[in-house]
């Protein structure tokens, strides 16, 4: 693992992406989206016009195909990055994401980038605190309301982001669950640089026990 890992869990639009992207920044990190990944795995898996239910095709897929995230994201060097937000990978990725197999071949890739990265890491995702970094640095769990939420979330209506929350909670693989020692944020009233302020104390609380 990577000297320094920061996990940050919790459900679609409460700011993980941004408050990750700004943390890392701060801190002279990487960062890694991991909706991104489910997000590029569905985007192929539906151009390849695969049942997205279809559990063993879809573990294929998840093991062979080339992913990137960052400074786009690609999968098998096509770059995806306006698809993987679109209506219908929106509907899709919840399915694609409950597949055991899909989940472990992109826990094992977000080891293996961590390993992989000189300094600290800060990763996002549903159970990146609970399943890929258990022994995670810090772990956050941040929250918002839904109206905020869906706000945020811009073309993705409250019923969709709703939705996508139900699946990601209630599924049998790694649901998305508030780690008994997360430390919970609410980010609905707050700027990206407080709730980054936060995490940073955090961080140095942390480092000096
Ligand atoms: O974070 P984002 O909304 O882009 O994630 C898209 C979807 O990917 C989530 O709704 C969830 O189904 C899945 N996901 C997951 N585990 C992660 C990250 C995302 O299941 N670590």
């Amino acid at each position: 693992m990577s000297e320094a890992v920061i996990a940050i869990d919790g459900p679609a639009g409460s700011g993980k992406s941004t408050v990750a992207r700004a943390l890392a920044g701060a801190l002279g990190w990487s960062f890694l989206d991991t909706g991104a990944m489910y997000r590029a795995v569905t985007v192929e898996a539906l151009a390849r016009g695969l049942d997205v239910h279809d559990a063993g095709a879809l573990a294929e897929l998840a093991n062979s195909v080339t992913l990137t995230t960052l400074p786009r994201v690609t999968v098998n060097g096509r770059d995806v990055e306006d698809e993987i937000r679109s209506e219908t990978t929106n509907l899709a990725v919840s399915v694609v994401a409950a597949n055991p197999e899909v989940r472990r071949a992109m826990v094992r890739r977000q080891r293996e980038w961590a390993d992989a990265q000189p300094v600290g890491t800060v990763v996002e995702g549903r159970d990146i605190t609970t399943v890929v970094f258990p022994d995670a640095t810090l772990k956050i769990y941040l929250t918002a309301s839904l109206e905020e939420r869906s706000r945020r979330r811009g073309d993705e209506d409250a019923d969709s982001v709703a939705r996508r929350d139900q699946v990601d909670s209630s599924r049998a693989a790694s649901p998305l669950r508030q780690a008994h020692d997360a430390t919970v944020i609410d980010t609905t009233d707050r700027t990206v640089e407080d709730v980054v302020g936060e995490i940073i104390r955090c961080l140095t609380a942390q480092r000096s026990r």
